[in-house]
């Protein structure tokens, strides 16, 4: 099978195409044939070496998917050659025409979604329902400012917010983000490139400020996000890359809280609750992922260059089908 193998940490041309031996599931694994996987930010920061749990190498990454299950373990009940899924994790990495898979990395992908789509939920959509719903607590009639709303777990937490009856702040760095996320529910969008934005942020509040603010580049924006809070308020952080100050004074006198919210810390009934209610929400049409580009598995190195640049729109997607002849 065809797989991009990584033989030493580095940038986005260490990614390379290779024939690599046919993989067998055990008992207890599932054979997935993959047919298109997503590119995370955290592929990026395991691939450059930058990253607290590495993989020993070669490895291929990716832990998003989609595609058709090929084989089932011996020990599996409830799985069927040819089932249409979505992964969230694999064990062998799903940028690849074939990945091996636990159970618990297999989810049931509707019809109405494309595989495409699908190699777009496992990380982006689980992260943004667990920061709004469980880390957050957020509930319907409260507010929320998604702060970097144009990539993948931004505008799957667009769509998640809107569909809990949340009314939904958010920001992008270019028009056409900020109106593509306009047009995936958000009530109010501003430029978080824009100096002061932050001023009309809380004025289109009232001055009320938001229950909780969801937060992708934490070590830009924390410190001036507390002011942006209502009374109990909170920042949930699920980007950051690097250090910043913060006034704690802001905590206090708002009673306010910051939280981390990590996808691979989630417990598992967590998980499984997230990956139910993504079932729902993407057979009744509320959710729907967004593509900004799909490379073929040959050009892994141009997604992955694309995924780190500014001017998000959605999920950038590896295509792993073969080549037609
Ligand atoms: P992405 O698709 O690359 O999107 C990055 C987002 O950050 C874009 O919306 C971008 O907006 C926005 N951004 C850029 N500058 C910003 C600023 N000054 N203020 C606010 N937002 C800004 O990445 P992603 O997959 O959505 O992930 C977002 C972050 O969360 C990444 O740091 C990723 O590593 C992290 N993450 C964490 C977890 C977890 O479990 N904690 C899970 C998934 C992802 P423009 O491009 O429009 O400027």
């Amino acid at each position: 099978m065809r797989a991009i193998v990584v033989e030493k940490f580095g940038g986005p041309e260490v990614l390379t195409l290779k024939h690599q031996p046919e993989l067998r599931p055990s008992p207890e694994q599932l054979l997935v044939r993959v047919n298109a996987a997503g590119v995370n930010p955290v592929d990026g920061y395991i691939r450059s070496g930058n990253y607290g749990k590495l993989p020993a190498l070669p490895y291929t990454p990716g832990m998003d998917g989609a595609g058709l299950v090929e084989a089932v373990g011996g020990q599996l009940r409830g799985y069927r050659k040819g089932q249409r899924v979505y992964l969230s994790g694999s064990l062998t990495g799903t940028y690849a025409e074939f990945c091996l898979c636990l159970p618990t990395q297999v989810h049931a992908l509707p019809p109405q979604i494309s595989f495409e789509e699908g190699a777009c939920l496992g990380i982006p959509y689980a992260t943004a329902s667990y920061a709004l719903f469980y880390r957050g607590g957020l509930k319907k009639g409260q507010s929320v400012l998604i702060h970097g709303a144009t990539g993948g777990v931004g505008l799957a937490a667009v769509q998640l917010a809107k569909r809990a009856g949340l009314r939904v702040f958010a920001t992008g760095g270019t028009e056409s983000g900020r109106q593509l996320v306009k047009g995936h529910g958000a009530d109010y969008v501003f430029d978080h490139n824009l100096p002061g934005y932050q001023q009309q942020i809380l004025e289109s509040t009232k001055g009320e400020g938001v229950s909780a603010i969801i937060e992708m580049l934490a070590n830009v924006n924390l410190g001036r996000d507390l002011p942006l809070l209502s009374h109990g308020g909170c920042v949930v952080v699920v980007g950051s890359r690097g250090p910043v100050q913060i006034q704690p004074r802001e905590l206090m006198t708002r009673e306010a809280d910051i939280r981390g919210a990590m996808i691979l810390q989630a417990p598992p009934g967590v998980l499984a609750r997230i990956h139910t209610d993504l079932l729902t929400g993407l057979t009744d049409g509320t959710l729907k992922p967004v593509i900004w580009a799909v490379f073929d598995l040959e050009h892994a190195c141009d997604a992955a260059a694309l995924q780190m640049q500014p001017g998000a729109s959605g999920k950038v997607v590896i295509s792993c089908t073969p080549p037609t002849a």
